[in-house]
Protein backbone atom coordinates (compact mmCIF):
# COMPACT_ATOMS: atom_id res chain seq x y z
CA UNK A 1 0.00 0.00 0.00
CA UNK A 2 1.48 3.66 -1.07
CA UNK A 3 0.38 5.03 2.52
CA UNK A 4 2.30 2.38 4.71
CA UNK A 5 4.91 4.25 5.14
CA UNK A 6 3.28 7.94 5.89
CA UNK A 7 2.12 8.79 9.12
CA UNK A 8 -1.93 8.59 10.43
CA UNK A 9 -3.20 12.19 11.02
CA UNK A 10 -4.76 13.00 13.93
CA UNK A 11 -8.57 12.04 12.61
CA UNK A 12 -6.98 8.88 11.47
CA UNK A 13 -5.53 8.19 15.10
CA UNK A 14 -8.54 8.91 16.46
CA UNK A 15 -10.75 6.53 14.22
CA UNK A 16 -7.95 3.72 14.72
CA UNK A 17 -7.76 4.41 18.79
CA UNK A 18 -11.75 4.37 19.78
CA UNK A 19 -10.61 4.01 23.68
CA UNK A 20 -10.07 7.93 23.18
CA UNK A 21 -12.41 10.25 22.25
CA UNK A 22 -12.55 13.96 20.54
CA UNK A 23 -14.89 16.60 22.39
CA UNK A 24 -15.48 19.71 20.70
CA UNK A 25 -15.19 21.53 23.79
CA UNK A 26 -13.16 19.48 26.60
CA UNK A 27 -10.55 18.38 24.78
CA UNK A 28 -9.20 14.48 24.69
CA UNK A 29 -11.77 11.92 26.82
CA UNK A 30 -11.16 8.62 28.14
CA UNK A 31 -15.01 7.38 28.52
CA UNK A 32 -16.97 10.01 29.84
CA UNK A 33 -13.70 11.94 31.68
CA UNK A 34 -11.70 14.81 30.02
CA UNK A 35 -7.54 14.36 30.11
CA UNK A 36 -7.50 17.70 31.09
CA UNK A 37 -9.49 17.18 34.66
CA UNK A 38 -7.24 14.27 35.12
CA UNK A 39 -3.89 15.86 34.75
CA UNK A 40 -5.38 18.66 37.21
CA UNK A 41 -6.30 16.43 39.52
CA UNK A 42 -3.51 14.09 39.32
CA UNK A 43 -0.24 15.82 38.01
CA UNK A 44 1.35 14.56 35.31
CA UNK A 45 2.78 12.18 34.04
CA UNK A 46 0.20 9.58 34.28
CA UNK A 47 -1.18 6.63 33.13
CA UNK A 48 -5.22 6.38 31.79
CA UNK A 49 -6.65 2.98 31.36
CA UNK A 50 -10.33 2.39 30.17
CA UNK A 51 -11.47 -0.01 31.87
CA UNK A 52 -14.46 0.13 28.70
CA UNK A 53 -11.54 -1.02 26.68
CA UNK A 54 -10.28 -3.43 28.24
CA UNK A 55 -13.64 -4.92 29.03
CA UNK A 56 -14.83 -4.49 25.37
CA UNK A 57 -11.87 -6.21 23.99
CA UNK A 58 -11.86 -9.58 26.47
CA UNK A 59 -15.36 -10.21 25.21
CA UNK A 60 -14.24 -9.68 21.48
CA UNK A 61 -11.22 -12.15 21.70
CA UNK A 62 -13.84 -14.72 23.21
CA UNK A 63 -16.30 -13.96 21.40
CA UNK A 64 -14.23 -14.89 18.19
CA UNK A 65 -13.13 -18.50 19.81
CA UNK A 66 -17.15 -18.58 20.25
CA UNK A 67 -17.62 -18.19 16.64
CA UNK A 68 -15.59 -20.38 15.74
CA UNK A 69 -16.97 -22.94 17.76
CA UNK A 70 -13.68 -23.49 19.53
CA UNK A 71 -13.33 -24.03 22.78
CA UNK A 72 -10.39 -21.63 24.66
CA UNK A 73 -9.63 -20.62 28.26
CA UNK A 74 -8.42 -17.38 27.59
CA UNK A 75 -5.12 -15.97 29.87
CA UNK A 76 -4.16 -12.11 30.15
CA UNK A 77 -0.47 -11.78 29.96
CA UNK A 78 0.05 -9.84 33.20
CA UNK A 79 3.59 -8.86 32.42
CA UNK A 80 2.12 -6.52 29.60
CA UNK A 81 -0.41 -4.41 32.22
CA UNK A 82 -0.03 -5.84 36.23
CA UNK A 83 -2.31 -3.05 38.07
CA UNK A 84 -4.68 -5.11 40.38
CA UNK A 85 -7.69 -3.12 39.27
CA UNK A 86 -6.92 -4.37 35.33
CA UNK A 87 -6.72 -7.91 36.67
CA UNK A 88 -9.72 -7.46 38.54
CA UNK A 89 -11.42 -6.02 35.29
CA UNK A 90 -10.37 -8.94 33.59
CA UNK A 91 -10.90 -12.08 36.49
CA UNK A 92 -14.65 -10.36 36.30
CA UNK A 93 -14.86 -11.17 32.35
CA UNK A 94 -14.09 -14.46 33.39
CA UNK A 95 -10.20 -14.56 32.14
CA UNK A 96 -7.53 -16.02 33.46
CA UNK A 97 -3.95 -14.80 33.62
CA UNK A 98 -0.73 -16.38 32.52
CA UNK A 99 2.13 -15.17 34.95
CA UNK A 100 6.15 -15.31 34.07
CA UNK A 101 7.60 -14.83 37.70
CA UNK A 102 6.07 -15.82 41.57
CA UNK A 103 5.26 -11.62 41.70
CA UNK A 104 3.08 -12.39 39.22
CA UNK A 105 1.87 -15.05 40.82
CA UNK A 106 1.38 -13.68 44.17
CA UNK A 107 -0.26 -10.55 42.09
CA UNK A 108 -2.83 -12.55 40.09
CA UNK A 109 -4.35 -14.47 43.10
CA UNK A 110 -4.21 -11.40 45.05
CA UNK A 111 -6.46 -9.42 42.35
CA UNK A 112 -8.86 -12.61 42.71
CA UNK A 113 -7.94 -14.37 39.79
CA UNK A 114 -8.17 -18.40 40.74
CA UNK A 115 -5.13 -20.67 41.06
CA UNK A 116 -6.50 -22.75 38.34
CA UNK A 117 -7.00 -20.16 36.20
CA UNK A 118 -3.13 -19.26 36.28
CA UNK A 119 0.03 -21.00 33.34
CA UNK A 120 3.11 -20.11 34.76
CA UNK A 121 5.66 -19.68 31.93
CA UNK A 122 9.39 -18.08 31.89
CA UNK A 123 12.79 -18.99 30.91
CA UNK A 124 14.00 -19.39 34.23
CA UNK A 125 11.90 -19.73 37.15
CA UNK A 126 13.38 -20.33 40.77
CA UNK A 127 12.74 -23.45 42.88
CA UNK A 128 10.56 -20.63 45.01
CA UNK A 129 8.67 -19.84 41.93
CA UNK A 130 8.45 -23.22 40.63
CA UNK A 131 7.23 -24.22 45.18
CA UNK A 132 4.80 -21.37 44.64
CA UNK A 133 3.20 -22.70 41.76
CA UNK A 134 2.58 -26.71 43.10
CA UNK A 135 1.50 -24.73 46.64
CA UNK A 136 -0.99 -23.05 45.23
CA UNK A 137 -1.93 -25.99 42.34
CA UNK A 138 -1.91 -23.49 39.13
CA UNK A 139 -3.81 -24.50 35.99
CA UNK A 140 -0.38 -25.83 34.58
CA UNK A 141 3.37 -24.81 34.38
CA UNK A 142 4.47 -24.63 31.17
CA UNK A 143 8.64 -25.49 31.13
CA UNK A 144 11.48 -24.44 29.22
CA UNK A 145 14.33 -27.26 29.70
CA UNK A 146 14.91 -30.63 30.33
CA UNK A 147 16.75 -29.27 33.18
CA UNK A 148 13.37 -27.55 34.36
CA UNK A 149 11.26 -30.69 33.50
CA UNK A 150 13.33 -32.55 35.81
CA UNK A 151 13.83 -29.63 38.72
CA UNK A 152 9.82 -29.48 39.08
CA UNK A 153 9.39 -33.10 39.01
CA UNK A 154 11.83 -33.24 42.11
CA UNK A 155 10.63 -30.09 43.93
CA UNK A 156 6.79 -31.72 43.49
CA UNK A 157 7.82 -35.17 44.71
CA UNK A 158 9.75 -33.52 47.99
CA UNK A 159 6.51 -31.67 48.56
CA UNK A 160 4.33 -34.60 47.46
CA UNK A 161 2.16 -33.51 45.13
CA UNK A 162 1.75 -33.71 41.62
CA UNK A 163 1.78 -30.74 39.24
CA UNK A 164 0.45 -30.24 35.77
CA UNK A 165 2.77 -28.92 32.69
CA UNK A 166 2.73 -28.57 28.78
CA UNK A 167 6.40 -28.70 26.97
CA UNK A 168 7.12 -25.28 25.62
CA UNK A 169 7.77 -26.02 22.46
CA UNK A 170 10.68 -23.73 20.25
CA UNK A 171 9.39 -24.17 16.88
CA UNK A 172 12.22 -22.54 15.12
CA UNK A 173 9.74 -20.17 13.45
CA UNK A 174 10.22 -16.23 12.50
CA UNK A 175 7.87 -14.46 13.86
CA UNK A 176 8.72 -11.93 11.45
CA UNK A 177 8.34 -8.97 14.13
CA UNK A 178 11.26 -6.22 15.58
CA UNK A 179 14.05 -9.09 16.80
CA UNK A 180 13.91 -8.24 20.20
CA UNK A 181 10.40 -9.46 20.68
CA UNK A 182 10.88 -12.59 18.68
CA UNK A 183 10.72 -15.57 20.56
CA UNK A 184 10.29 -18.84 18.70
CA UNK A 185 13.67 -18.82 16.41
CA UNK A 186 15.64 -21.56 17.19
CA UNK A 187 18.15 -19.08 18.54
CA UNK A 188 16.11 -17.67 20.63
CA UNK A 189 16.61 -18.82 24.63
CA UNK A 190 13.04 -19.85 25.15
CA UNK A 191 11.48 -22.85 24.93
CA UNK A 192 12.35 -26.79 24.16
CA UNK A 193 14.19 -27.54 20.68
CA UNK A 194 11.92 -28.92 18.39
CA UNK A 195 13.76 -32.50 17.90
CA UNK A 196 14.02 -33.01 21.47
CA UNK A 197 10.34 -33.01 22.77
CA UNK A 198 9.60 -36.46 21.76
CA UNK A 199 11.94 -37.57 23.79
CA UNK A 200 11.51 -35.59 26.82
CA UNK A 201 7.84 -35.73 26.52
CA UNK A 202 7.83 -39.47 26.76
CA UNK A 203 10.55 -39.51 29.73
CA UNK A 204 8.52 -36.97 31.51
CA UNK A 205 5.00 -38.56 30.81
CA UNK A 206 5.91 -42.52 31.50
CA UNK A 207 8.65 -41.88 34.46
CA UNK A 208 7.87 -38.42 36.17
CA UNK A 209 5.92 -39.49 39.29
CA UNK A 210 5.65 -35.28 40.24
CA UNK A 211 4.13 -34.78 37.10
CA UNK A 212 1.02 -34.44 35.03
CA UNK A 213 1.70 -33.72 31.47
CA UNK A 214 -1.15 -32.33 29.51
CA UNK A 215 0.46 -31.32 26.19
CA UNK A 216 2.55 -28.51 24.39
CA UNK A 217 2.75 -24.47 24.88
CA UNK A 218 4.41 -22.08 22.27
CA UNK A 219 4.65 -18.49 21.99
CA UNK A 220 5.86 -16.79 19.12
CA UNK A 221 6.56 -13.56 19.57
CA UNK A 222 4.73 -10.17 19.87
CA UNK A 223 3.19 -7.57 18.06
CA UNK A 224 2.48 -10.27 14.97
CA UNK A 225 0.84 -8.87 12.23
CA UNK A 226 0.27 -11.42 9.50
CA UNK A 227 -1.17 -14.90 10.34
CA UNK A 228 1.73 -16.66 8.32
CA UNK A 229 4.02 -17.09 11.46
CA UNK A 230 0.56 -18.10 13.68
CA UNK A 231 -0.26 -20.95 10.85
CA UNK A 232 4.02 -21.87 10.73
CA UNK A 233 4.33 -22.41 13.99
CA UNK A 234 0.58 -24.03 15.36
CA UNK A 235 1.51 -26.35 12.36
CA UNK A 236 4.38 -27.15 13.72
CA UNK A 237 2.79 -27.94 17.16
CA UNK A 238 0.16 -29.80 15.67
CA UNK A 239 2.60 -32.03 13.80
CA UNK A 240 4.01 -32.86 17.27
CA UNK A 241 0.75 -33.86 18.96
CA UNK A 242 0.65 -36.32 16.33
CA UNK A 243 4.01 -37.88 16.23
CA UNK A 244 3.62 -37.91 20.33
CA UNK A 245 0.47 -39.84 20.08
CA UNK A 246 1.53 -42.40 17.22
CA UNK A 247 4.07 -42.97 20.07
CA UNK A 248 1.20 -43.96 22.02
CA UNK A 249 1.16 -41.29 24.69
CA UNK A 250 -1.19 -38.70 25.64
CA UNK A 251 -1.88 -35.06 24.76
CA UNK A 252 -4.52 -33.14 25.93
CA UNK A 253 -3.21 -29.48 26.00
CA UNK A 254 -2.13 -27.11 23.51
CA UNK A 255 -1.25 -23.76 24.64
CA UNK A 256 -1.24 -21.50 21.92
CA UNK A 257 0.66 -18.36 23.67
CA UNK A 258 0.18 -14.42 23.07
CA UNK A 259 1.64 -12.50 20.37
CA UNK A 260 -1.96 -11.27 18.53
CA UNK A 261 -0.82 -7.29 17.24
CA UNK A 262 -2.77 -4.21 17.18
CA UNK A 263 -2.30 -0.65 14.99
CA UNK A 264 0.12 1.54 16.61
CA UNK A 265 0.66 2.92 13.35
CA UNK A 266 -1.09 2.20 10.00
CA UNK A 267 -0.22 -1.68 10.10
CA UNK A 268 -3.40 -3.67 9.07
CA UNK A 269 -4.14 -5.06 12.79
CA UNK A 270 -5.18 -8.97 12.59
CA UNK A 271 -8.56 -9.40 14.55
CA UNK A 272 -9.06 -12.02 16.69
CA UNK A 273 -11.25 -13.57 14.31
CA UNK A 274 -7.98 -14.34 12.60
CA UNK A 275 -6.45 -16.19 14.93
CA UNK A 276 -9.62 -18.38 15.74
CA UNK A 277 -9.79 -19.14 12.25
CA UNK A 278 -6.21 -20.39 12.15
CA UNK A 279 -6.22 -22.08 15.38
CA UNK A 280 -9.59 -24.01 14.33
CA UNK A 281 -8.01 -25.04 10.86
CA UNK A 282 -4.94 -26.57 12.53
CA UNK A 283 -6.48 -27.36 16.09
CA UNK A 284 -10.26 -28.14 15.55
CA UNK A 285 -9.90 -32.03 14.40
CA UNK A 286 -7.23 -32.99 17.22
CA UNK A 287 -9.64 -33.29 20.12
CA UNK A 288 -7.80 -30.88 22.39
CA UNK A 289 -8.24 -28.44 25.07
CA UNK A 290 -6.80 -24.67 23.90
CA UNK A 291 -5.86 -21.85 25.36
CA UNK A 292 -4.47 -18.55 24.41
CA UNK A 293 -2.52 -15.64 26.31
CA UNK A 294 -2.72 -12.48 25.06
CA UNK A 295 -1.62 -9.62 26.72
CA UNK A 296 -0.77 -6.75 24.12
CA UNK A 297 -4.29 -6.73 22.17
CA UNK A 298 -6.29 -6.26 25.16
CA UNK A 299 -3.80 -4.21 27.18
CA UNK A 300 -2.08 -1.85 24.88
CA UNK A 301 -5.17 0.07 23.33
CA UNK A 302 -6.80 0.63 26.87
CA UNK A 303 -4.19 2.75 27.99
CA UNK A 304 -2.85 6.63 27.25
CA UNK A 305 0.27 7.96 28.80
CA UNK A 306 -0.88 11.64 29.93
CA UNK A 307 1.85 14.38 29.47
CA UNK A 308 2.67 18.06 29.68
CA UNK A 309 4.97 20.13 27.76
CA UNK A 310 7.92 20.95 29.98
CA UNK A 311 9.16 23.97 27.27
CA UNK A 312 9.90 24.19 23.79
CA UNK A 313 13.50 24.43 22.35
CA UNK A 314 14.38 25.34 18.81
CA UNK A 315 17.62 24.16 17.28
CA UNK A 316 18.75 22.20 13.76
CA UNK A 317 15.50 20.56 15.28
CA UNK A 318 12.27 22.25 17.06
CA UNK A 319 12.25 20.07 20.80
CA UNK A 320 9.12 19.09 22.59
CA UNK A 321 10.52 18.38 25.93
CA UNK A 322 7.30 16.33 27.22
CA UNK A 323 7.78 15.79 31.48
CA UNK A 324 7.11 11.78 30.60
CA UNK A 325 10.40 9.94 29.57
CA UNK A 326 11.41 6.88 28.67
CA UNK A 327 11.79 5.91 32.63
CA UNK A 328 7.55 5.66 32.28
CA UNK A 329 6.89 4.40 28.69
CA UNK A 330 10.48 2.37 27.14
CA UNK A 331 9.28 1.33 23.96
CA UNK A 332 10.42 3.66 21.66
CA UNK A 333 13.76 3.66 23.10
CA UNK A 334 14.23 0.18 23.42
CA UNK A 335 12.31 -0.97 20.73
CA UNK A 336 12.34 2.24 17.93
CA UNK A 337 8.65 1.67 18.35
CA UNK A 338 5.84 4.27 17.04
CA UNK A 339 3.28 5.38 19.37
CA UNK A 340 0.91 7.96 18.48
CA UNK A 341 0.70 11.60 20.10
CA UNK A 342 -2.43 13.45 20.09
CA UNK A 343 -2.56 17.31 21.41
CA UNK A 344 -5.56 17.00 24.16
CA UNK A 345 -6.79 20.37 23.08
CA UNK A 346 -8.01 19.60 19.87
CA UNK A 347 -6.41 21.63 17.00
CA UNK A 348 -7.64 24.11 15.17
CA UNK A 349 -8.93 22.08 11.76
CA UNK A 350 -6.64 24.76 9.99
CA UNK A 351 -3.46 24.62 11.90
CA UNK A 352 -0.39 23.48 9.89
CA UNK A 353 1.65 21.00 11.60
CA UNK A 354 5.08 20.71 11.16
CA UNK A 355 7.91 18.38 12.04
CA UNK A 356 9.22 18.13 15.62
CA UNK A 357 11.32 15.86 17.70
CA UNK A 358 9.22 14.74 20.97
CA UNK A 359 11.27 13.69 23.73
CA UNK A 360 11.60 13.60 27.46
CA UNK A 361 13.67 15.39 30.32
CA UNK A 362 16.03 11.98 31.00
CA UNK A 363 19.84 12.54 30.17
CA UNK A 364 20.29 10.13 27.17
CA UNK A 365 19.31 10.70 24.01
CA UNK A 366 16.69 7.53 23.42
CA UNK A 367 14.68 9.00 25.48
CA UNK A 368 13.02 10.31 22.39
CA UNK A 369 8.96 10.10 21.43
CA UNK A 370 9.09 10.52 17.97
CA UNK A 371 11.38 12.52 15.77
CA UNK A 372 10.07 14.20 13.00
CA UNK A 373 6.68 13.88 13.84
CA UNK A 374 4.33 16.21 11.84
CA UNK A 375 2.32 17.79 14.80
CA UNK A 376 0.13 21.46 15.30
CA UNK A 377 1.71 23.60 17.29
CA UNK A 378 2.59 22.43 21.17
CA UNK A 379 3.85 24.77 23.52
CA UNK A 380 4.64 25.14 27.25
CA UNK A 381 2.09 23.73 29.72
CA UNK A 382 0.59 22.03 26.72
CA UNK A 383 -0.93 18.29 27.49
CA UNK A 384 -0.58 15.78 25.15
CA UNK A 385 -1.84 11.77 25.04
CA UNK A 386 0.92 9.21 24.16
CA UNK A 387 -1.43 6.42 22.68
CA UNK A 388 -1.39 2.41 22.92
CA UNK A 389 0.41 2.67 26.39
CA UNK A 390 -1.87 0.41 27.99
CA UNK A 391 0.95 -2.74 27.30
CA UNK A 392 4.43 -2.42 28.22
CA UNK A 393 4.40 0.48 29.38
CA UNK A 394 3.85 1.06 33.21
CA UNK A 395 5.36 -2.58 33.41
CA UNK A 396 8.50 -1.63 32.46
CA UNK A 397 9.16 1.82 34.01
CA UNK A 398 12.09 2.64 36.02
CA UNK A 399 13.03 5.33 38.29
CA UNK A 400 15.81 6.12 36.03
CA UNK A 401 17.08 9.67 37.18
CA UNK A 402 15.44 9.83 40.80
CA UNK A 403 12.18 10.33 39.13
CA UNK A 404 9.14 8.56 40.87
CA UNK A 405 7.07 5.87 39.29
CA UNK A 406 3.78 8.37 37.55
CA UNK A 407 0.23 7.58 39.23
CA UNK A 408 -1.79 5.49 37.51
CA UNK A 409 -5.68 6.19 37.25
CA UNK A 410 -8.68 3.59 35.70
CA UNK A 411 -11.47 5.16 34.41
CA UNK A 412 -14.61 4.08 34.02
CA UNK A 413 -17.45 5.33 31.86
CA UNK A 414 -18.04 8.47 34.27
CA UNK A 415 -16.43 7.22 37.07
CA UNK A 416 -12.38 7.32 38.16
CA UNK A 417 -9.83 6.64 40.39
CA UNK A 418 -6.53 6.33 40.71
CA UNK A 419 -5.00 2.88 40.83
CA UNK A 420 -2.02 3.78 41.69
CA UNK A 421 -0.50 6.85 43.62
CA UNK A 422 2.00 8.64 42.04
CA UNK A 423 5.40 7.45 44.42
CA UNK A 424 6.59 10.34 46.27
CA UNK A 425 10.33 11.25 46.54
CA UNK A 426 10.21 10.65 49.96
CA UNK A 427 9.20 7.24 49.49
CA UNK A 428 11.78 6.79 46.40
CA UNK A 429 14.46 7.80 48.66
CA UNK A 430 13.31 5.91 51.97
CA UNK A 431 13.84 2.75 50.13
CA UNK A 432 17.83 3.05 50.74
CA UNK A 433 19.78 2.77 53.55
CA UNK A 434 23.07 4.04 54.82
CA UNK A 435 25.89 1.22 55.94
CA UNK A 436 25.52 1.33 59.42
CA UNK A 437 29.63 2.31 59.70
CA UNK A 438 28.83 5.74 57.51
CA UNK A 439 26.80 6.72 60.49
CA UNK A 440 28.54 5.68 63.49
CA UNK A 441 30.20 8.83 65.62
CA UNK A 442 33.81 8.64 65.25
C1 LIG B 1 4.81 -11.99 26.73
C2 LIG B 1 4.11 -13.31 26.63
C3 LIG B 1 2.79 -13.37 26.20
C4 LIG B 1 2.01 -12.14 25.76
O1 LIG B 1 2.48 -11.61 24.56
P1 LIG B 1 1.65 -10.43 23.84
O2 LIG B 1 2.45 -10.13 22.63
O3 LIG B 1 1.59 -9.29 24.78
O4 LIG B 1 0.32 -10.97 23.50
C5 LIG B 1 2.17 -14.60 26.19
N1 LIG B 1 2.83 -15.72 26.55
C6 LIG B 1 4.13 -15.70 26.95
C7 LIG B 1 4.78 -16.96 27.34
C8 LIG B 1 4.80 -14.50 27.00
O5 LIG B 1 6.08 -14.48 27.38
Amino acid sequence: MSLSHSDPTYNDLLRTHPAVTADPQKGLMVGSVALSTLAEEVGTPCWVINAETLRLRAQLMQQAFTDASLPVTCHFAVKSQDNQACLTVLGQAGWGADVVSGGELERALAAGIPADKIVFSGVGKTDDELKLAITHDIAQVNVESAEELHRLNGLAQQMERTIRVSLRVNPDVDAKTHSKITTGRAEDKFGIAYTDIPSLYRTAQRDMQGLNVRGLAVHLGSQISTEEPFRQGYTQLAKMVTTLRQDGLSVEDIDCGGGLGITYRNEIAPAPAMLAQVMADIFGALDVNLRVEPGRWLSAPAGVLLSRVIDTKQGTHQFVILDAAMSELVRPAMYDSWHGILPVHLPDAEAATSPVDVVGPVCESSDTFAKQRMLPPLKRNDLVAILDAGAYGSTMSSTYNSRPFAAQIMVDGDQWAVIRPRQTLEDLLACEKTPHWFTQGA
